[in-house]
């Protein structure tokens, strides 16, 4: 939550009561309650509870001096709530008000305070600790923003699923993980039959709508973490399932497009007379000399045959069984 502009939030930390109370009686002029400690341990308390945002520092304290809770503070807080600190100092070396500034200080009162250098101080941080929290919002909105740009450019917009670019970043990294884990690596192509004819007869409208159910039920079909379904192109999808060998890979392709015809979504231009999925399976187990490209080929490969055998099929490929039958 952001804090409302020209609200501040004030601690005072300094053990003389005689000018403790003068100082609040100050700030109490510009319209400022302070928050008060008069040890250094009960600062870094209501330090961390308050997260003030200017901090009016005593330098000499009895237990931490000031320059060690400047350093405490400066350890402790984040970007988003910076703290103006302050140091009150009646030590008039300059290697101490250096010393200071080295350890977090921004800015420093000599003592006896006066109140009209205090009260233009006060004015100098607040108007810091203001850009500070307009920084915060608007670096606050740019992450928004970014991270929304970020899901746009690896979703497809039609069905919600990954979208090529996704594909081609994952695939290898799923790639290169099951080669580590020395685990095979699945890769199923899906298809959906007789598109161009669905398209003719109902629409293209209604086709971006089957489109969108059948991409469903893929997603569900495959709910690892590590799964990967996405929208290749048009009317194909492409499963990426790490850790899966073929079988298991055939399981999942099989009750995926069990599931579609179960949905029984009338094709009445299609032989089948419903709306169903083909699928081409392939794996291997990663390795040198072995390429995904060469996978995606043997799932393609299959993914024809399972077409060319009457649609509504799941047909798994050897790894590299690429040319035996091309142009057939
Ligand atoms: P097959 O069973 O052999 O796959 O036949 P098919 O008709 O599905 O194959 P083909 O590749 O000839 O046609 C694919 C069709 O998919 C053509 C195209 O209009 C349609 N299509 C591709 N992308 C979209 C899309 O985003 N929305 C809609 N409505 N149709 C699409
Ligand atoms: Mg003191
Ligand atoms: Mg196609
Ligand atoms: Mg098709």
């Amino acid at each position: 939550m952001h804090k409302k502009l020209g609200e501040l939030k004030v601690l005072v930390v300094e053990d003389s009561r005689v000018t403790l109370k003068v100082l609040c009686n100050y700030l109490g002029h510009m319209g400022i309650t302070p928050l008060t400690a008069e040890l250094g341990q009960t600062a870094l308390e209501i330090y961390r509870r308050e997260r003030p945002d200017i901090i009016l520092l005593d330098a000499q304290l009895p237990d931490i001096d000031g320059f060690g809770i400047a350093k405490e503070i400066r350890g402790l807080e984040q970007k988003k709530d910076w703290t103006a600190i302050i140091f009150l100092t009646s030590m008039s070396e300059d290697a101490d008000l250096a010393r200071g500034i080295e350890v977090g200080g921004d800015d420093y009162l000599m003592k006896p305070i006066s109140e009209v250098v205090l009260k233009a101080k006060v004015a100098a941080m607040r108007r810091l600790v203001e850009m500070q929290r307009s920084l915060v919002a608007v670096t606050h909105q740019l992450n928004v923003a970014n991270k929304e740009l970020q899901r746009l450019s690896t979703t497809d917009g039609l069905t919600g699923l990954s979208n090529r670019r996704m594909y081609d970043e994952l695939s290898i990294r799923e790639w290169r993980r099951c080669e580590r884990a020395k685990k095979p690596l699945s890769l199923v192509m899906v298809d959906v039959d007789n598109f161009k004819l669905y398209n003719d007869h109902y629409g293209h409208q209604a086709g971006d709508e089957c489109l969108k159910v059948v991409a469903a039920l893929m997603k569900r079909a495959a709910p690892r973490p590590s799964d990967l379904v996405a929208r290749y192109g048009g009317e194909e999808f492409v499963f990426v399932l790490g850790e899966t060998d073929v079988d298991g890979a055939k399981w999942v392709a099989n009750l995926m497009r069990q599931r579609i015809a179960d949905l029984n979504m009338p094709h009445a231009v299609s032989p089948l007379q419903r709306v169903t999925v083909s699928c081409g399976v392939a794996s291997v187990l990663p390795g040198e000399n072995l390429s995904l490209e060469v996978l995606m080929q043997s799932a393609d490969h299959a993914l024809y045959q399972a077409k060319m055998s009457g649609r509504d099929r799941v047909e798994s490929g050897e790894y590299g069984a690429v040319n035996s039958t091309v142009n057939s």
